[in-house]
Protein backbone atom coordinates (compact mmCIF):
# COMPACT_ATOMS: atom_id res chain seq x y z
CA UNK A 1 0.00 0.00 0.00
CA UNK A 2 2.48 2.44 1.06
CA UNK A 3 4.61 2.01 -2.04
CA UNK A 4 1.44 1.97 -4.29
CA UNK A 5 0.86 5.61 -2.49
CA UNK A 6 4.83 6.81 -3.51
CA UNK A 7 4.93 6.00 -7.07
CA UNK A 8 1.45 7.51 -7.49
CA UNK A 9 3.13 10.61 -5.44
CA UNK A 10 5.98 10.05 -7.83
CA UNK A 11 3.86 9.96 -11.20
CA UNK A 12 1.80 13.21 -10.29
CA UNK A 13 5.20 15.07 -9.49
CA UNK A 14 6.88 14.08 -12.36
CA UNK A 15 4.02 14.97 -14.40
CA UNK A 16 3.61 17.90 -13.07
CA UNK A 17 7.20 19.07 -13.51
CA UNK A 18 7.47 18.35 -17.05
CA UNK A 19 5.30 21.40 -17.40
CA UNK A 20 7.35 23.23 -14.85
CA UNK A 21 10.09 24.61 -17.24
CA UNK A 22 7.39 26.23 -19.55
CA UNK A 23 5.69 29.52 -18.80
CA UNK A 24 4.27 29.40 -15.29
CA UNK A 25 0.44 30.39 -16.11
CA UNK A 26 0.52 27.35 -17.57
CA UNK A 27 2.28 24.83 -14.99
CA UNK A 28 -0.19 26.24 -12.61
CA UNK A 29 -3.52 24.80 -14.94
CA UNK A 30 -1.21 21.88 -14.97
CA UNK A 31 -1.01 21.29 -11.77
CA UNK A 32 -4.56 21.75 -11.04
CA UNK A 33 -5.82 19.33 -14.19
CA UNK A 34 -3.01 16.91 -12.73
CA UNK A 35 -4.30 17.09 -9.01
CA UNK A 36 -7.78 16.50 -10.80
CA UNK A 37 -6.54 13.52 -12.60
CA UNK A 38 -5.20 11.52 -9.82
CA UNK A 39 -7.71 12.66 -7.00
CA UNK A 40 -10.15 11.90 -9.18
CA UNK A 41 -12.29 9.80 -6.56
CA UNK A 42 -12.66 13.73 -4.75
CA UNK A 43 -15.15 15.91 -5.36
CA UNK A 44 -13.27 19.22 -5.83
CA UNK A 45 -14.17 22.70 -5.79
CA UNK A 46 -12.04 25.75 -6.12
CA UNK A 47 -13.16 28.99 -4.88
CA UNK A 48 -11.29 32.46 -5.01
CA UNK A 49 -11.43 34.36 -1.38
CA UNK A 50 -11.39 38.08 -1.77
CA UNK A 51 -11.88 39.70 1.70
CA UNK A 52 -15.28 38.32 2.82
CA UNK A 53 -16.27 37.37 -0.83
CA UNK A 54 -15.72 34.22 -2.04
CA UNK A 55 -16.87 33.03 -5.32
CA UNK A 56 -16.68 29.69 -7.33
CA UNK A 57 -13.80 29.52 -10.16
CA UNK A 58 -15.58 27.29 -12.58
CA UNK A 59 -18.31 26.06 -10.57
CA UNK A 60 -21.69 27.32 -9.70
CA UNK A 61 -21.85 25.84 -6.59
CA UNK A 62 -21.72 28.69 -3.42
CA UNK A 63 -19.06 27.42 -0.74
CA UNK A 64 -22.41 27.79 1.97
CA UNK A 65 -23.52 24.50 0.37
CA UNK A 66 -20.44 22.53 1.00
CA UNK A 67 -19.04 23.74 4.05
CA UNK A 68 -20.34 25.90 7.38
CA UNK A 69 -18.76 29.99 7.48
CA UNK A 70 -17.23 29.12 11.03
CA UNK A 71 -14.90 26.61 9.05
CA UNK A 72 -14.29 29.15 6.55
CA UNK A 73 -13.58 31.03 8.65
CA UNK A 74 -11.20 29.18 10.67
CA UNK A 75 -9.42 27.70 7.68
CA UNK A 76 -8.90 31.72 6.36
CA UNK A 77 -7.76 32.99 9.27
CA UNK A 78 -5.23 29.75 9.96
CA UNK A 79 -4.47 29.66 7.23
CA UNK A 80 -3.77 25.89 6.96
CA UNK A 81 -6.00 22.92 5.99
CA UNK A 82 -9.35 22.16 8.59
CA UNK A 83 -11.12 18.35 8.36
CA UNK A 84 -14.71 18.16 8.84
CA UNK A 85 -15.98 14.99 9.70
CA UNK A 86 -19.64 13.93 9.33
CA UNK A 87 -21.19 10.56 9.71
CA UNK A 88 -22.00 10.77 5.78
CA UNK A 89 -19.03 12.40 4.67
CA UNK A 90 -15.65 13.65 5.14
CA UNK A 91 -14.55 17.26 3.89
CA UNK A 92 -11.06 19.20 3.40
CA UNK A 93 -10.84 22.35 3.17
CA UNK A 94 -7.42 24.04 2.15
CA UNK A 95 -6.37 27.06 1.74
CA UNK A 96 -4.20 28.32 -1.80
CA UNK A 97 -2.07 30.85 0.19
CA UNK A 98 -0.54 32.78 -2.47
CA UNK A 99 2.29 35.47 -1.39
CA UNK A 100 1.09 34.38 2.46
CA UNK A 101 -2.70 35.67 1.69
CA UNK A 102 -5.16 33.10 1.11
CA UNK A 103 -6.22 33.61 -2.13
CA UNK A 104 -7.90 30.50 -3.18
CA UNK A 105 -9.43 27.88 -1.01
CA UNK A 106 -9.83 24.34 -2.00
CA UNK A 107 -12.72 22.24 -1.42
CA UNK A 108 -12.12 18.53 -1.48
CA UNK A 109 -14.68 15.53 -0.43
CA UNK A 110 -13.59 12.00 -0.80
CA UNK A 111 -16.66 9.53 -1.69
CA UNK A 112 -17.22 6.84 1.22
CA UNK A 113 -14.80 4.03 0.01
CA UNK A 114 -11.93 6.27 -1.70
CA UNK A 115 -8.11 5.75 0.01
CA UNK A 116 -6.95 9.00 -0.55
CA UNK A 117 -4.24 10.38 2.00
CA UNK A 118 -5.99 13.84 2.95
CA UNK A 119 -2.79 15.14 4.40
CA UNK A 120 -0.75 14.55 0.52
CA UNK A 121 -3.69 15.83 -1.04
CA UNK A 122 -3.25 18.93 1.23
CA UNK A 123 0.75 19.16 0.90
CA UNK A 124 -0.03 19.20 -3.24
CA UNK A 125 -2.56 22.12 -3.13
CA UNK A 126 -0.30 23.72 -0.70
CA UNK A 127 2.39 23.29 -3.27
CA UNK A 128 0.48 24.82 -6.23
CA UNK A 129 -0.18 27.69 -3.94
CA UNK A 130 3.52 28.53 -4.69
CA UNK A 131 3.34 28.21 -8.14
CA UNK A 132 0.55 30.63 -8.43
CA UNK A 133 2.71 33.20 -6.04
CA UNK A 134 5.20 32.49 -8.78
CA UNK A 135 2.51 33.09 -11.27
CA UNK A 136 1.24 36.72 -9.63
CA UNK A 137 4.53 38.05 -9.38
CA UNK A 138 6.08 37.42 -12.80
CA UNK A 139 3.27 37.04 -14.86
CA UNK A 140 0.07 39.18 -13.32
CA UNK A 141 -0.89 42.51 -12.27
CA UNK A 142 -1.36 42.75 -8.49
CA UNK A 143 -4.25 44.73 -8.26
CA UNK A 144 -6.44 42.87 -10.71
CA UNK A 145 -4.98 39.47 -11.01
CA UNK A 146 -5.22 39.79 -15.05
CA UNK A 147 -2.50 38.75 -16.88
CA UNK A 148 0.55 41.83 -17.33
CA UNK A 149 1.66 43.75 -20.75
CA UNK A 150 4.56 41.58 -20.54
CA UNK A 151 2.29 38.43 -21.11
CA UNK A 152 -0.15 40.12 -23.24
CA UNK A 153 2.73 40.68 -25.83
CA UNK A 154 4.52 37.31 -25.31
CA UNK A 155 0.93 35.62 -25.49
CA UNK A 156 -0.39 37.39 -28.77
CA UNK A 157 3.02 36.25 -30.76
CA UNK A 158 1.96 32.93 -29.58
CA UNK A 159 -1.15 33.10 -30.63
CA UNK A 160 0.13 35.00 -34.39
CA UNK A 161 2.24 32.25 -34.78
CA UNK A 162 -1.19 29.86 -35.33
CA UNK A 163 -3.77 32.18 -36.76
CA UNK A 164 -4.88 31.07 -39.73
CA UNK A 165 -3.58 27.18 -39.42
CA UNK A 166 -6.91 24.89 -38.63
CA UNK A 167 -7.87 24.23 -35.20
CA UNK A 168 -7.49 20.54 -33.97
CA UNK A 169 -10.90 19.91 -33.42
CA UNK A 170 -13.42 22.37 -35.58
CA UNK A 171 -10.77 22.51 -38.72
CA UNK A 172 -11.70 25.85 -38.86
CA UNK A 173 -9.20 28.59 -39.24
CA UNK A 174 -7.85 29.52 -35.56
CA UNK A 175 -8.73 33.88 -35.38
CA UNK A 176 -8.68 36.48 -33.31
CA UNK A 177 -9.38 39.75 -32.16
CA UNK A 178 -8.20 42.04 -30.00
CA UNK A 179 -10.17 44.75 -28.13
CA UNK A 180 -8.66 47.75 -25.91
CA UNK A 181 -10.25 49.86 -23.16
CA UNK A 182 -10.20 52.73 -21.33
CA UNK A 183 -12.43 53.80 -18.44
CA UNK A 184 -13.81 57.01 -19.54
CA UNK A 185 -12.91 60.33 -17.29
CA UNK A 186 -11.04 58.21 -14.51
CA UNK A 187 -9.27 61.09 -13.80
CA UNK A 188 -11.98 62.82 -12.10
CA UNK A 189 -13.45 59.69 -9.99
CA UNK A 190 -9.66 59.89 -8.27
CA UNK A 191 -10.01 63.53 -7.92
CA UNK A 192 -13.66 63.40 -6.45
CA UNK A 193 -12.98 60.26 -4.62
CA UNK A 194 -9.40 59.73 -4.05
CA UNK A 195 -7.36 57.47 -5.14
CA UNK A 196 -8.20 53.87 -2.83
CA UNK A 197 -12.15 54.27 -4.27
CA UNK A 198 -10.32 54.56 -8.05
CA UNK A 199 -8.65 51.34 -7.13
CA UNK A 200 -12.27 49.88 -6.37
CA UNK A 201 -13.34 50.88 -9.30
CA UNK A 202 -10.41 49.13 -11.72
CA UNK A 203 -10.49 46.33 -8.96
CA UNK A 204 -14.55 45.73 -9.58
CA UNK A 205 -14.19 46.23 -13.59
CA UNK A 206 -11.75 43.51 -13.80
CA UNK A 207 -14.28 41.58 -11.99
CA UNK A 208 -17.09 42.51 -14.73
CA UNK A 209 -14.34 41.58 -17.34
CA UNK A 210 -13.72 38.01 -15.65
CA UNK A 211 -18.00 37.39 -15.59
CA UNK A 212 -18.21 38.48 -19.14
CA UNK A 213 -15.71 37.48 -21.05
CA UNK A 214 -14.80 33.40 -22.15
CA UNK A 215 -12.44 31.59 -20.12
CA UNK A 216 -10.32 31.20 -23.29
CA UNK A 217 -10.32 34.92 -24.26
CA UNK A 218 -7.14 36.52 -22.44
CA UNK A 219 -7.90 38.95 -19.60
CA UNK A 220 -4.86 42.07 -19.24
CA UNK A 221 -4.86 45.34 -17.26
CA UNK A 222 -2.65 47.22 -20.10
CA UNK A 223 -1.75 50.18 -17.55
CA UNK A 224 -3.72 52.48 -15.41
CA UNK A 225 -7.14 52.50 -16.23
CA UNK A 226 -6.90 50.90 -19.66
CA UNK A 227 -7.31 47.13 -20.26
CA UNK A 228 -7.54 44.86 -23.01
CA UNK A 229 -9.22 41.51 -24.23
CA UNK A 230 -8.08 39.25 -26.49
CA UNK A 231 -11.12 37.34 -27.76
CA UNK A 232 -10.14 34.28 -29.89
CA UNK A 233 -12.36 31.92 -32.06
CA UNK A 234 -14.78 34.38 -33.13
CA UNK A 235 -15.88 36.55 -35.96
CA UNK A 236 -15.55 40.20 -36.44
CA UNK A 237 -19.45 40.96 -36.17
CA UNK A 238 -19.64 38.84 -32.97
CA UNK A 239 -16.78 40.43 -31.17
CA UNK A 240 -18.46 43.81 -31.88
CA UNK A 241 -21.73 42.27 -30.55
CA UNK A 242 -19.82 40.98 -27.65
CA UNK A 243 -18.00 44.29 -27.10
CA UNK A 244 -21.12 46.31 -27.45
CA UNK A 245 -22.68 44.02 -24.66
CA UNK A 246 -19.69 44.55 -22.24
CA UNK A 247 -19.95 48.17 -22.36
CA UNK A 248 -23.92 48.27 -21.19
CA UNK A 249 -23.03 45.83 -18.90
CA UNK A 250 -20.67 48.10 -17.42
CA UNK A 251 -22.59 51.31 -17.96
CA UNK A 252 -25.34 49.59 -16.39
CA UNK A 253 -23.31 48.46 -13.10
CA UNK A 254 -23.75 50.63 -10.24
CA UNK A 255 -19.85 51.15 -8.63
CA UNK A 256 -20.14 51.88 -4.77
CA UNK A 257 -19.73 55.41 -4.05
CA UNK A 258 -18.92 56.70 -7.28
CA UNK A 259 -22.07 55.25 -9.33
CA UNK A 260 -21.74 55.50 -13.18
CA UNK A 261 -18.76 54.28 -15.09
CA UNK A 262 -18.72 54.00 -18.97
CA UNK A 263 -15.89 52.96 -20.73
CA UNK A 264 -14.62 53.22 -24.49
CA UNK A 265 -13.27 50.51 -27.22
CA UNK A 266 -11.08 50.68 -29.65
CA UNK A 267 -10.55 47.01 -31.50
CA UNK A 268 -8.94 45.10 -34.11
CA UNK A 269 -8.94 41.71 -35.89
CA UNK A 270 -5.35 39.91 -35.11
CA UNK A 271 -3.26 39.91 -38.36
CA UNK A 272 -0.69 37.21 -38.28
CA UNK A 273 1.10 39.40 -40.61
CA UNK A 274 1.54 42.21 -38.17
CA UNK A 275 3.69 42.85 -35.05
CA UNK A 276 1.42 43.22 -31.61
CA UNK A 277 2.74 46.58 -31.49
CA UNK A 278 1.31 47.42 -34.51
CA UNK A 279 -2.27 45.90 -33.50
CA UNK A 280 -2.43 47.54 -30.40
CA UNK A 281 -1.44 50.82 -32.28
CA UNK A 282 -4.45 50.16 -34.30
CA UNK A 283 -6.88 49.30 -31.64
CA UNK A 284 -5.71 52.33 -30.05
CA UNK A 285 -6.14 54.67 -32.80
CA UNK A 286 -9.76 53.15 -32.77
CA UNK A 287 -10.16 53.88 -29.36
CA UNK A 288 -8.99 57.07 -29.59
CA UNK A 289 -11.74 57.86 -32.56
CA UNK A 290 -14.01 56.87 -29.79
CA UNK A 291 -12.74 59.23 -27.11
CA UNK A 292 -13.53 61.82 -30.08
CA UNK A 293 -16.60 60.79 -30.94
CA UNK A 294 -18.57 60.84 -27.49
CA UNK A 295 -16.72 58.02 -25.23
CA UNK A 296 -19.03 55.30 -23.95
CA UNK A 297 -18.68 53.44 -27.48
CA UNK A 298 -17.32 50.76 -29.30
CA UNK A 299 -15.27 51.59 -32.17
CA UNK A 300 -13.54 49.12 -34.89
CA UNK A 301 -10.72 49.86 -36.86
CA UNK A 302 -11.58 48.07 -39.94
CA UNK A 303 -15.05 49.92 -39.95
CA UNK A 304 -13.55 52.87 -39.82
CA UNK A 305 -10.90 52.58 -42.00
CA UNK A 306 -13.53 51.25 -44.38
CA UNK A 307 -15.44 54.45 -43.85
CA UNK A 308 -12.89 56.57 -44.27
CA UNK A 309 -13.11 57.99 -41.05
CA UNK A 310 -9.76 57.11 -39.89
CA UNK A 311 -6.17 57.60 -41.89
CA UNK A 312 -3.85 54.24 -42.16
CA UNK A 313 -0.91 55.49 -41.73
CA UNK A 314 0.98 52.35 -43.10
CA UNK A 315 -0.49 48.96 -43.23
CA UNK A 316 0.67 45.90 -41.57
CA UNK A 317 2.75 43.85 -43.52
CA UNK A 318 0.85 41.54 -45.83
CA UNK A 319 -2.28 43.59 -45.00
CA UNK A 320 -5.71 43.46 -43.87
CA UNK A 321 -7.54 43.11 -47.07
CA UNK A 322 -9.53 46.13 -46.96
CA UNK A 323 -6.69 48.20 -48.12
CA UNK A 324 -4.04 45.75 -49.18
CA UNK A 325 -4.70 46.41 -52.92
CA UNK A 326 -4.11 49.95 -52.24
CA UNK A 327 -1.10 50.31 -50.39
CA UNK A 328 2.29 49.01 -51.01
CA UNK A 329 2.96 47.09 -48.62
CA UNK A 330 6.26 47.81 -46.36
CA UNK A 331 8.87 45.80 -45.26
CA UNK A 332 8.61 44.77 -41.91
CA UNK A 333 11.14 46.84 -40.09
CA UNK A 334 9.88 49.70 -41.36
CA UNK A 335 6.50 49.23 -40.43
CA UNK A 336 7.68 48.19 -37.05
CA UNK A 337 9.52 51.12 -36.15
CA UNK A 338 6.88 53.46 -37.69
CA UNK A 339 4.52 51.72 -35.69
CA UNK A 340 6.76 51.71 -31.94
CA UNK A 341 6.58 55.31 -33.14
CA UNK A 342 3.20 56.05 -33.53
CA UNK A 343 2.47 54.01 -30.21
CA UNK A 344 4.98 55.93 -28.29
CA UNK A 345 3.38 58.93 -29.52
CA UNK A 346 -0.24 57.92 -28.97
CA UNK A 347 0.30 56.67 -25.56
CA UNK A 348 1.48 59.08 -24.53
CA UNK A 349 -1.60 61.67 -25.64
CA UNK A 350 -4.79 60.27 -23.51
CA UNK A 351 -4.17 63.39 -21.53
CA UNK A 352 -4.78 65.48 -24.68
CA UNK A 353 -7.67 63.61 -25.97
CA UNK A 354 -10.26 65.76 -26.91
CA UNK A 355 -13.09 66.41 -24.80
P1 LIG B 1 -10.53 59.75 -20.88
O1 LIG B 1 -11.99 59.60 -20.93
O2 LIG B 1 -10.01 60.64 -21.96
O3 LIG B 1 -9.80 58.44 -20.86
O4 LIG B 1 -10.24 60.50 -19.51
P2 LIG B 1 -9.37 60.00 -18.31
O5 LIG B 1 -9.60 60.95 -17.18
O6 LIG B 1 -9.65 58.59 -18.02
O7 LIG B 1 -7.93 60.23 -18.89
P3 LIG B 1 -6.56 59.61 -18.63
O8 LIG B 1 -6.43 58.32 -19.37
O9 LIG B 1 -5.58 60.64 -19.01
O10 LIG B 1 -6.50 59.38 -17.07
C1 LIG B 1 -6.19 58.20 -16.52
C2 LIG B 1 -6.03 58.41 -15.05
O11 LIG B 1 -5.94 57.13 -14.43
C3 LIG B 1 -4.77 59.13 -14.68
C4 LIG B 1 -4.22 58.36 -13.51
O12 LIG B 1 -4.11 59.20 -12.39
C5 LIG B 1 -5.24 57.30 -13.22
N1 LIG B 1 -4.65 56.03 -12.85
C6 LIG B 1 -3.76 55.31 -13.53
N2 LIG B 1 -3.46 54.17 -12.87
C7 LIG B 1 -4.18 54.16 -11.73
C8 LIG B 1 -4.31 53.25 -10.62
O13 LIG B 1 -3.70 52.20 -10.55
N3 LIG B 1 -5.18 53.60 -9.63
C9 LIG B 1 -5.89 54.76 -9.67
N4 LIG B 1 -6.72 55.03 -8.66
N5 LIG B 1 -5.78 55.63 -10.69
C10 LIG B 1 -4.94 55.35 -11.71
MG1 LIG C 1 -6.19 56.14 -20.25
MG1 LIG D 1 -9.44 57.07 -19.37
Amino acid sequence: MASRKRSRSATLLSEIAIFAGAETDRTADRFLAVLRKHYASLDIYLFETRGRRITPVESDVEIEKLVDESDVNSCLSERKAITIKSPKKLTVLVPVLVNNTAAMMVVARPSPRSRVDMEEFAALVHAYGSVLSIVQVSERDTLTGLYNRRMLVRRLLELMSRLGSPRRRTSDPVSAHLALMDLDRFKKINDKFGHLYGDEVLLLFSGLMKQSFRSSDLLVRYGGEEFVVVLTDTTLANCEKVLERFRGKVEGHWFPQVGRVTISTGAVRVSNQALPSTVLDQADQALYYAKRAGRNRVCIYEKLVKEGLIEVHEPPFGGVELFEEKRKVPTRRTSAAASRRRTTSSRRRPNNRPS
